[in-house]
């Protein structure tokens, strides 16, 4: 057992967490002030200020006046196993290039594609590893991870089993959720999703679900890319293998993206740029969380998801970095969250809640996000004077590890 004795301040979320994330005030951040709490490997024990005499011979006792704890945070949505980088092409697009000269001087995904197969599977999990211990280092203590960035059946098996090397290199400490994304973009030689997914994105699927490896599936369903007939093929065909599903929807356009992945229960559907007022609508009659990924819209200067609609409807919401190379090469998720808060108009609350208790559900785990007994032990450690502190000084980093 560990006791975090005197915690300065502890945001627990329960009120948030009794809501489903969902319709949430600024009253539902539930923060206490000087208490204790107890812990075991599995579980949260007790919270309070009078430590019952049951509990006693702790492995370890913290002393934590100085510190605010929130429950961890979780980046449900990240694309962090790549080669190269596309720095050129930011600086084209500053300097006001299009998407048709940024492909022509050979950025794009397709750029990423070709670096991340020239990478060997010893550098690529190099890489992963040193964003991974970065991400962490802000206090993100779950991260999901996809794959997606070869294209190819060899390749992507290779990157499905780093993620996997790399979940297994920092567990328990760091919670890696293995998402397969085989399902990016279509690879010139193939006419159409769907000869792409038979061919490659199903027969991979299915081999590494039998290696065991493979937590979620998710698929680019946006015009130019995955239709919303391919989308709902490979969801019916995860969910025969007992797998769950998540896409990247109405990015571009409207595509009733939203709509499909709650029909199919998907732990979340992101991005949502375009949203129709339907899809919203079946978002919050569901248990799927929509992802926003503001940091997109900033790095790429372009519009943002209109937040303040999923908030009204009762949807939950989370947001994610969407760290990657090419369109938000951006991988602080608090930072993030924090500049959202006036854009997005979120309450406390919300803002906490999008990074922590939802952030979980969207990726499936429910025994976390919130600070309550029988949840998980899983939290963010700041050393800084109040809750308020953490989000004010944007980009300044407060996350120290127990
Ligand atoms: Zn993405």
């Amino acid at each position: 057992m560990i006791l975090l004795k005197n915690i300065k301040e502890l945001l627990t979320l329960e009120s948030a967490y009794k809501k489903d994330g969902r319709h949430l005030t600024k009253d539902d951040l539930s923060l206490l002030k000087d208490v204790s709490l107890i812990h075991d490997e599995k579980k949260i024990l007790w919270i309070g200020k009078d430590i019952p005499s049951k509990y006693s011979n702790f492995s370890k006792t913290i002393d934590c006046s100085n510190l605010v704890i929130t429950p961890e945070l979780v980046d449900s949505h990240t694309h962090i196993v790549f080669g190269g980088d596309r720095s050129f092409e930011y600086s084209l697009r500053i300097d006001g290039a299009d998407y048709e000269d940024i492909a022509k001087a050979g950025g794009g995904i397709l750029n990423t594609m070709n670096a991340t197969n020239n990478s060997s599977k010893e550098e690529l999990f190099k890489l992963a590893c040193e964003r991974v211990e970065r991400l962490h280092s802000y206090g993100v203590g779950t991260i999901e991870i996809k794959s997606g960035y070869g294209l190819n059946f060899d390749k992507e098996y290779e990157l499905s089993h780093i993620i996997n090397d790399v979940k297994k290199k920092y567990s328990p400490s760091i919670q890696i959720i293995n998402t397969y994304m085989a399902a990016h973009a279509i690879p010139k030689k193939y006419s159409n999703g769907k000869e792409y997914i038979d061919d490659v994105v199903i027969p991979l699927m299915k081999k590494l679900n039998d290696e065991g490896i493979i937590d979620v599936v998710d698929i680019f369903h946006e015009d130019g890319y995955f239709s919303y007939d391919d989308t709902e093929y490979l969801f019916k065909e995860a969910q025969a293998l007992g797998l769950s599903v998540k896409s990247h929807a109405d990015e571009f356009k409207d595509n009733d993206g939203a709509a499909l992945a709650c029909q199919y229960k998907a732990l979340s559907t992101d991005h949502l740029l375009r949203t129709s007022d339907k899809g919203i609508q079946a978002l919050a009659n569901s248990d799927t969380v929509a992802c926003l990924l503001p940091g997109t819209g900033f790095f790429l200067g372009k519009p943002q998801a209109d937040a303040k609609k999923f908030f009204n409807a009762g949807v939950k919401v989370a947001i994610g970095s969407d760290y990657n190379p090419g369109s938000c090469h951006w991988d602080n998720l608090l930072m993030i969250a924090s500049i959202s808060a006036t854009t997005y108009g979120m309450n406390m609350a919300q803002l906490w809640s999008a990074i922590t208790l939802n952030a979980s559900h969207a990726l499936g785990l429910k025994n976390q996000g919130a600070i309550v007994t029988g949840l998980a032990p899983r939290f963010s450690f700041f050393n800084c004077p109040s809750i308020d502190h953490i989000t004010y000084h944007w980009g300044r980093n407060f996350s120290i590890s127990q």
